[in-house]
């Protein structure tokens, strides 16, 4: 009871009860953990106090829309007096983009993430590397809430761990998060309409997309490293969006020889999004920190503002150096 996470929660949870104007914020590019957990967290807080503002970064992929309260991520101006804001799943303030004006302008700010390279940004840091998800933290900060954990709010806390778990997977799966998993099936959840909506809804464009990138596989090193890169082009082609090159790092991952799986998003001529997964040997959170990202250790991120060919050189070499 005495860790310090609990007490950290319990701060938390006495400085929710007290603040008015509460902000929680989803971080860009989000993902099914940021996601669901914002809206698991954002659903108990409208319990608790009545409202709940939830921040919009960027846009959320189709995937998610299914989601219960959706609708409750949305756009927001800084007219308003911000008492207290709440970041998920963001290691930094970098990852929260436009949410960073709303940080500064806020009187507390609590930071609740999983992630190993989180710097604890915030009044209070909730910072648990071990858990498999930020959902399987909301879950045990809802239940200290004394709020119901309802249907909707499992839905979204289902969504959080499975996504990040690659479907309870990946070797961040533990037995809580199977504990945690099991409660909320015991609520009812319908976990065929959400793995159907969340895993068996890929449209042609982005079918098309993930053929076509994967015939642009590059392997180095034996195929220990395998690299695939998404331009603009290859998206007007397919008639795709930049969040249907979901899936194609686990594919790459999921070759026999490879340890080390690339993904590379040209975000703009000079902006290009890094993803890295690996599989039982290299920490991916290492080589990400280089270029000021971050993540897991074997799943992480960075962005490196070059040209997409420069900035595989960079990343291709970078890799090398930790095979050493
Ligand atoms: P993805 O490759 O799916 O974008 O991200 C993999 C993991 O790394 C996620 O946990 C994500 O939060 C983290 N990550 C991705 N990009 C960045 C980044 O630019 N900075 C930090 N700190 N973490 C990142
Ligand atoms: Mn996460």
């Amino acid at each position: 009871m005495n860790n310090p996470i609990d007490i950290s929660i319990e701060k938390a949870i006495e400085l929710i009860k007290k603040c008015k104007n509460i902000y929680i914020v989803s971080h860009v590019q989000p993902d099914g953990d940021n996601i669901g957990s914002t809206l698991a967290l954002a659903m108990a807080i409208k319990k608790l106090k009545g409202n709940i503002n939830v921040l919009k970064v960027d846009n959320i992929p189709s995937d998610y829309e299914f989601l219960p309260s959706i609708e409750l991520i949305k756009n927001h101006n800084l007219d308003k007096p911000i008492e207290l804001l709440i970041t998920l799943d963001s290691s930094d303030l970098e990852r929260i983009g436009k949410g960073r004006k709303f940080a500064e302008k806020a009187k507390y700010i609590i930071n609740i993430d999983h992630h190993i390279t989180n710097d604890n940004f915030g009044d209070i840091n909730i910072v648990s590397p071990k858990a498999a998800a930020t959902g399987e933290i909301i879950y045990q900060f809802i239940e200290k809430m004394g709020i119901d954990i309802d249907k909707d709010i499992a839905t979204c806390l289902y969504t959080a761990i499975s996504t990040d778990t690659g479907s309870f997977m990946y070797s961040n799966t533990t037995y809580k998060t199977h504990l945690i998993v099991s409660e909320l099936l015991k609520l009812g959840i319908d976990t065929d309409y959400i793995n159907i909506n969340l895993y068996q809804s890929r449209s042609i464009a982005r079918t098309k997309l993930f053929i076509n990138s994967l015939s642009s596989l590059e392997t180095f090193l034996e195929g220990k490293i395998g690299i695939v890169a998404i331009t603009q082009e290859m998206l007007k082609t397919n008639g795709a969006k930049m969040e249907d090159t979901e899936g194609i790092i686990s594919f790459i991952r999921g070759i026999k020889s490879i340890e080390v799986a690339c993904l590379l998003k040209e975000l703009d001529e000079k902006e290009i999004k890094v993803s890295l997964r690996s599989k039982k040997q290299i920490d991916v959170s290492k080589i990400c920190n280089k270029f000021n990202g971050g993540g897991h250790v074997r799943a992480a991120g960075c962005t490196i503002y070059e040209n997409i060919s420069k900035a595989k050189n960079i990343i291709v070499e970078e890799i090398l150096l930790h095979f050493r």
